[in-house]
């Protein structure tokens, strides 16, 4: 490796033997040679997503393995062996069948994390329909807009959420041919029928359809961070991103157990929730409780745990639990830990290394981009604080876009600017619903433009800078909120913070920061005092937030990250936008 422009990080990890060399594996791949690892459906009639995660291996050696191991909110136990998960999942294709819903339909489920949501999801993914998972947790009105956005034909939901949450509505959405109610044991109406009785009278064989690798597979709404949430549109051959991340950057082999977070809401939760793991053929483990520190680390070490994915916000508020409680739990089996959603400060990296016995390997992507993009490897050295190097087979730059120009590459280290993606890569979305303009906007010649500011060290190590919208102009600097964000949470006071630019007559634009902080803190004017004089001295009076506000919970999308337009939009009193997501 060349000498490194930037600091040196504090902490190194070393390489793990037995995994492809991050350099080697990027200067053999290529996507073509992905298709013969996978296993195309018989006959060569395809590619479908169900049956390189469910039905090769239930055909398999695996096929008693367990496939998914479901733990209820009170702690039950089910378990899915590959071979019972390929039975249910045809049921689902042939009920869809019985119901006469068609090819490239869209089905929708509204409800938590429970088996029959990933039985839909699979099942649809095999009947060719297009799986659109919705946050149990939204209200009517982002329900009412996505199921009428997507012209959703089947909602799966409960009895409960339908009734508090699309009842009220129902006549309003001409395109749902049926509810199918994963609670109720008869059918309700000639429309509103009985899952589980469908589930009864349906045939448990089923031989998936010739698919296109082209055909479309899901439709998952962004997260809403920035505005009206987007319909992202992605095919079936994404798959061949989902197994060559779970396999690069989770790490998964045969015997592991697998426990990704994130709920199918948001997309982390759909491709390394259900496919990656299962494309794999490991076991994967569904939680359907929600976040608890202790339930948490009861989980990894009850399940053992080997490989983890989970999130920035989880990751903070387990760091501010008391870690000398964590420790009194066995996680020797968990082997390797990765994390999306948000920027991973240094700190946190550190915290893994310290408290849970690895240090945390920041991945970034996006809805849009179907899957891991850029990540910190197992087999490659770890730098705390940035978002790692391009997937094998990707090709990520920091582009210069002059207004109305093409985006030319910046080839000197170290300079921020938009990060980009060379585009026709498997996974990549093939649409925004009903937003061409959007979509075609989101490309410049050869590149898809993130719409978030990095820069690139002279070792090919992307940092994360802010994403552009969020970038605040102070005084002629460009500052991005998350470099402010993570010093502010290394003073020990702070939990988290979020950082805004607001309007200043002198300045442009001035810094200022929104901080909770950390249980048994005292929001005083000394302490007040003390975080900005933190913040100064690290950063530097131009770039150091000029005030504080403290405040007890941050506002947050489902996805778990820091809205700072919202704010920003109440701090100055103007209308919210969009306020479908907010947790
Ligand atoms: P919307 O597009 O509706 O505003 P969103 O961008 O939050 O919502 P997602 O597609 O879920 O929707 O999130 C992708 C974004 O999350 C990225 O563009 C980036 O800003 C942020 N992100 C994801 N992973 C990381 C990471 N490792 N480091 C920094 N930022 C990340
Ligand atoms: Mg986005």
């Amino acid at each position: 490796m060349k000498t490194q422009a930037i600091k040196k990080p504090a902490h190194t990890f070393t390489v793990r033997p037995n995994l492809p060399n991050y350099e080697a594996a990027r200067a053999r791949f290529s996507w073509a040679d992905v298709y013969k690892d996978l296993d195309g459906l018989p006959g060569g009639v395809g590619l479908n997503i169900a049956h390189e995660a469910v039905d090769r291996h239930a055909d398999g050696p695996l096929r008693d393995c367990v496939a998914i191991r479901w733990l209820s909110p009170d702690d039950t136990v089910r378990e899915f062996t590959y071979a019972h998960l390929k039975r249910l999942t045809n049921r689902f294709a042939n009920l869809l069948k019985t119901l006469d819903i068609q090819r490239g339909d869209r089905i929708c489920t509204l409800c938590d994390r429970i088996p029959d949501l990933y039985i839909a999801a699979l099942g649809t993914f095999k009947y060719g329909g297009v799986f659109c998972p919705l946050f149990s947790a939204f209200g009517p009105e982002p329900v009412f807009q996505r199921l009428s956005r997507s012209r959703a034909a089947v909602l799966i939901t409960t009895e409960r959420l339908f009734a508090l949450k699309v009842a009220g509505f129902r006549h309003r959405l001409p395109h749902l041919k049926y509810v199918l109610l994963t609670d109720a044991d008869r059918h309700v109406g000639p429309d509103t029928l009985s899952l589980p009785r469908l589930f009864d009278g349906a045939s448990d064989r089923f031989s998936i359809p010739p698919t296109d690798p082209n055909d479309m597979a899901i439709l998952h709404f962004t997260s809403g961070t920035t505005g009206f949430p987007k319909g992202a549109v992605h095919v079936h051959d994404a798959v061949r991103v989902h197994y060559i991340t779970g396999k690069y950057v989770l790490d998964l082999r045969p015997g592991d157990i697998f426990w990704c977070t994130a709920d199918p809401g948001w997309v982390t939760g759909t491709a390394y929730g259900i496919i990656a793991p299962l494309v794999c053929g490991v076991t994967s483990i569904v939680d359907g409780g929600d976040f608890d520190a202790g339930r948490w680390f009861r989980i990894l070490e009850s399940q053992k745990v080997t490989v983890w994915y989970t999130a920035p916000t989880a990751i903070r508020r387990l760091m501010r639990t008391a870690s000398e409680a964590l420790r009194q739990h066995d996680l020797s089996r968990l082997r390797h830990i990765c994390s999306v959603g948000e920027p991973l400060a240094a700190d946190a990296v550190r915290w893994g290394s310290d408290v849970l016995g690895h240090p945390i390997h920041d991945t970034w992507w996006q809805t849009e981009n179907g899957g891991i993009m850029i990540a910190n490897y197992p087999s490659a050295e770890i730098r705390p604080g940035s978002m790692g190097l391009p997937l094998p087979g990707i090709e990520a730059a920091i582009v210069r876009k002059p207004d109305g120009k093409t985006a030319e590459v910046v080839t000197e280290p170290d300079v921020t600017g938009h990060l980009a993606l060379r585009s026709g890569w498997p996974s990549m979305f093939r649409g925004y619903l009903g937003e061409n303009e959007k979509y075609a906007k989101s490309f410049s010649g050869d590149w898809y433009l993130s719409g978030d500011l990095a820069r690139r060290d002279a070792d090919g190590y992307f940092w994360f800078v802010g994403r552009g919208d969020d970038i605040i102009k102070t005084s002629g600097h460009m500052v991005g909120p998350f470099e402010v964000e993570s010093v502010l949470t290394e003073h020990p006071a702070v939990a988290e913070a979020g950082v805004i630019g607001l309007p200043d007559p002198m300045l442009g634009e001035r810094v200022a920061a929104f901080v909770s902080l950390r249980p048994g803190m005292t929001p005083d004017a000394a302490l007040h005092r003390d975080i900005l004089g933190f913040a100064r001295k690290r950063l530097g009076p131009a770039v150091a937030p000029r005030e504080i506000v403290f405040q007890e919970i941050l506002p947050k999308n489902r996805a778990g990250k820091v809205m700072r337009r919202l704010l920003k939009a109440r701090r100055l009193g103007l209308p919210q936008g969009d306020t479908s997501t907010p947790e």
